[in-house]
């Protein structure tokens, strides 16, 4: 009896989700649940609103209908179509990974993983951009962790794109993110580059207990990365369940409109 009511913790809960730009619906009553700690892949051929729904996690667009809600560790972040203004502290929770990395290329790699810990500070220390050496320590360690903790020095723009996406991730670590949000973070990376950044991916979902969602285009690296997997198709939420269960018949049905070249 002390469990049944008790409400199970969620890291992402996301509610009746819809979104259209002008006449064009791109999400549609979209409905899901994350646990703290699990790591997912989001599929869906291009097209099938699978950006549209990441920027919706990190707050960044709102959807458009009464009765949506997204709840973040616990907390709504929006409702209804409105967003909820967060602390900055409460936004540092949630840590986004681009496909094209965003960081700043004049500098250096150090200075793009301490941008990370700008939010975590009180605003008139931000504008400064004063770090402390405990902060330093901190980037420091989350580049070992990542594996460039020779290249601190140099400047971002010198970087494969496989280091750049390292860097990316080395600043949502010492943002302390709770969740992980990374957008095709492979998309533009060669074979081993990509191997490497789904590893460290893998790493800070396993030993961390950080949840971590990747929107991927590859299944057959879906596959080997988690257990599941939610796909979207045409905007609607086309698959929740198991990525071993995705058989090529579902892949078939999933990518029907774009082309099976698209897997
Ligand atoms: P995916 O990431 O799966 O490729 P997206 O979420 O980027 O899909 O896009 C889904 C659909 O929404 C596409 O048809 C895209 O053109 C459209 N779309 C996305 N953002 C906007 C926007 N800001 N304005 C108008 N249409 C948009
Ligand atoms: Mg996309």
């Amino acid at each position: 009896m002390t469990t049944a009511t008790a409400a199970t913790p969620t890291a992402i809960d996301v509610r009746s989700l819809s979104k259209s730009f002008g006449r064009k619906r791109v999400l549609e009553e979209i409905a899901f649940t994350i646990a703290p700690g699990e790591r997912i892949t989001l599929i869906g051929p291009s097209g099938s609103g699978k950006s549209t729904l990441l920027r919706h996690l990190v707050g960044l667009t709102a959807a458009d209908r009464v009765g949506s809600r997204i709840t973040l560790l616990e907390r709504t972040v929006q409702s209804d179509g409105r967003l909820l203004s967060a602390p900055r502290r409460e936004r540092c929770r949630v840590g986004y990974i681009f496909q094209n990395f965003n960081l700043v290329n004049r500098l250096s790699v150090l200075q793009n993983v301490l941008i990370g810990r700008l939010g975590r500070m009180p605003r008139w220390r931000a504008l400064s951009a004063r770090f402390s050496a405990d902060e330093h320590r901190m980037a420091h360690e989350a580049l070992a962790r990542v594996g460039l903790h020779d290249l601190a020095a140099q400047r971002a723009n010198t970087l494969s794109g496989g280091q750049m996406q390292r860097v990316a991730i080395a600043r949502a670590l010492v943002q302390e993110a709770e969740i992980i949000l990374a957008d095709e973070p492979i998309a533009s990376l060669d074979p081993k580059s990509a191997r490497e950044v789904m590893d460290i991916l893998r790493r800070i979902n396993e030993e961390d207990g950080r949840a971590v969602v990747v929107s991927l285009h590859q299944i057959d690296i879906a596959r080997q990365w988690c257990d599941r997997a939610i796909a979207l198709k045409r905007g609607r939420l086309y698959y929740d369940g198991p990525t071993r269960a995705l058989t090529d018949q579902r892949l078939a049905a999933l990518y029907d409109d774009a082309g099976l070249e698209e897997l």
